[in-house]
């Protein structure tokens, strides 16, 4: 099943929205589609008894900085000549889809989240935190979290290189009800594919290092070892020179959730977030 829907939707973790619908984890998902691919979706749900709503605008994305995943995106009107991305709300309920669309076209983050199946502190979070020059609120979360070590199930990091357990922003990276929705949703993974269930476990567990402007970065495999944090390899988003310096090194010093030394540089500031999940 897993493999087929990635067939259809590309990704894995557009995939796992779709199946945690067809599995009653999840009343509603809103994914994008890429226009070209519209028709294809539309047969597949159909097929599947799933009832669906599509958006009355398109997106284009913009500032990608990975090919699964990007926080920015225009709105444009349907009909633009340019190619974009539809989002198409679907549930086993066609009022379900229908009320996610419009709660969305009245840009009413929390009513949508809420259809969604989000917690209701993210949402409150969401709806307090997001504005079109905050849209990636990673950095908030980690700013509304104690310390920097988690547990993995949190990780929405991974979500640049299309993995994730969760759909939305937690309010914290130690919400409990978003940390039993991604267990939840883990256990229906595991169902279908033990395979998939611990890859995404493994490159979950990573140290990340999130940037506002250069990059994130997933260090895997990482111990602590006395002072430092020794990992192996890394995800990145871009190659750069924080990269370089992250990848040569293979090992660096945590002062804090904003502060680290990598070979006896320090780099601090709000603008830089270190996360250990386990
Ligand atoms: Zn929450």
């Amino acid at each position: 099943m897993i493999h087929e829907l990635q067939q259809i939707f590309h990704s894995i973790t557009k995939s796992l929205e779709v199946l945690y619908v067809i599995e009653d984890i999840k009343p509603c998902a809103r994914i994008l589609v890429y226009e070209d691919d519209l028709n294809k979706v539309i047969d597949f749900l159909g097929k599947k008894r799933m009832h669906y709503s599509i958006s009355d605008f398109k997106v284009i994305k913009q500032n990608i900085q990975s090919e699964f995943y990007s926080d920015k995106s225009i709105k444009v009107e349907k009909d633009d000549i340019t190619k974009g991305y539809f989002f198409v709300y679907l549930s086993k309920k066609i009022e379900t889809a229908e009320s996610a669309k419009l709660m969305e076209s009245k840009n009413s983050h929390k009513e949508l989240g809420l259809i969604l199946g989000y917690p209701e502190c993210c949402c409150n979070f969401f709806e307090m935190n997001f504005n079109k020059q905050d849209t990636d609120l990673t950095l908030k979360i980690l700013e509304n979290s104690n310390g920097y070590k988690f547990l993995f199930y949190t990780n929405i990091a991974a979500r640049h290189f299309d993995m994730s357990l969760l759909s939305h922003f937690p309010h914290s990276f130690e919400c409990v009800p978003s940390i039993k929705n991604a267990q939840n949703n883990l256990k229906i993974i595991q169902k279908y594919s033990k395979e998939l269930a611990l890859m995404l476990s493994s490159l979950m567990q990573s140290t990340v290092i999130y940037t506002l402007n250069e990059g994130i970065f997933l260090l895997r495999k990482c111990e602590k070892v006395d002072d430092y944090f020794v990992y192996s390899d890394v995800l990145t988003t871009t190659k750069n020179k924080l990269y370089y310096l992250i990848s040569s090194n293979k090992m660096l010093q945590i002062n804090g959730k904003n502060n680290f030394i990598i070979n006896d540089i320090k780099i601090s500031g709000p603008q830089y977030g270190v996360m250990v999940f386990i």
